[in-house]
């Protein structure tokens, strides 16, 4: 047992659970993500080097990581404050700020942005995709990059005293690599050590969330108190989602408000749109996994904020929450959904 056991570590420290409220836990503040540069189709090289303006914004949706600019989402800090505002308006308590290692962090960015606007937020220790490790990360021993893990949660990240709240998102890519391989065994004994909340990226493969839950497992991890994001895009099949969701960690649903004709890190893959993941949501619920269900968007650039056209982190709240209800869920799974599982979640043991 830690000195964090029965809290949940926010950048400005440690909170009873009962206050974190409505928690979105999958989402980023400040980050980069010029690395998932895609280069446009030559016809359209013209539109990917204009600025932001109504007439190109629908491409933009389309094409979100064919534009420079809209991958720098550390340039909109102000735009991001308004935002947490209007997410507090709308009875939001408190955000995961998933950024790790390797798509700039920044936690005195956020920092502010919690003193500023009063909604509680957590961020995450750890390492990005294998393409954003440094050199220094691949050469460390699983025993260094746990110390790593263990700093950021204990003592401070980034050569700063501000304390990260959970482990991830941890990124994997599919096939695993080695130095991923690496992290995920630090993750599971950094948890060890702490009893800390974990959040897994997993690969564009719906075998790849199975490949890190036995991998974690076998490190020692506590699955129960690990997140599995992204599977809007990554398990479509009902039969083998059912066989996931035995693994027993929690299942996430966090690109609410991605709806494209092409996911452009996939052609193989049909993203969902909102309808479907609330379908998706109803259906675990069903069969009986309400307690395991976490909900996001996920925002990672620009184009999905307000300011320039997008939903907002105020999605779910505004427009997600009242159809899932009109869809026959009930305020209670929704309650459970975006207040008592995340709360649970964020916890240290
Ligand atoms: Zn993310």
């Amino acid at each position: 047992m830690s000195s964090l056991s029965g809290k949940v570590q926010t950048v400005l420290g440690l909170v009873e659970p009962s206050r974190l409220g409505r928690t979105l836990t999958h989402e980023h503040l400040t980050m980069t993500f010029d690395f998932c540069y895609c280069p446009p189709l030559p016809c359209h090289e013209v539109t990917s080097q204009e600025p932001f303006m109504l007439k190109n914004s629908y491409w933009i949706q389309k094409n979100p990581y064919s534009h420079k600019e809209n991958l720098q989402l550390n340039q909109e800090m102000e735009a991001v404050r308004e935002e947490l505002l209007n997410f507090k308006s709308k009875g939001g308590g408190s955000v995961v700020e998933n950024t790790t290692t390797g798509i700039s962090r920044d936690v005195q960015t956020l920092k502010q942005l919690a003193e500023e606007t009063g909604v509680h937020i957590i961020s995450g220790a750890g390492f990005y995709v294998d393409a954003t490790h440094s050199p220094e990360t691949r050469a460390m021993s699983v025993e260094q990059l746990t110390e790593v893990l263990v700093n950021e949660i204990l003592h401070g990240a980034d050569g700063t005293k501000i304390k990260c709240g959970v482990i991830g998102e941890i990124g994997c890519s599919w096939p695993l690599t080695e130095s991923e391989r690496k992290v995920l065994q630090a993750t599971a004994q950094a948890q060890v050590q702490l009893g800390c909340p974990v959040i897994i990226h997993p690969g564009r493969n719906s075998s790849s969330p199975f490949q890190i839950i036995r991998l974690l497992q076998e490190a020692g991890a506590d699955i129960s108190k690990t997140v599995m994001s992204h599977l809007d895009r990554t398990i479509l099949d009902k039969k083998e989602l059912l066989e996931f969701a035995q693994l027993g960690c929690y299942l996430e649903y966090d690109l609410f408000g991605t709806e494209v004709l092409t996911y452009q890190f996939s052609q193989d893959i049909d993203m969902p749109d909102d309808n479907k993941r609330i379908r998706r949501v109803r259906f675990l619920v069903e069969e009986g996994y309400e307690e395991r269900i976490l909900v996001a968007h996920d925002i990672h650039t620009k184009h999905r904020l307000m300011k320039y056209g997008g939903h907002g982190y105020s999605h779910i709240l505004t427009n997600i929450v009242p159809k899932m209800l009109l869809r026959g869920l009930t305020q209670n799974a929704v309650d459970k959904i975006l207040i008592e599982n995340p709360q649970r979640w964020l916890t240290f043991k």
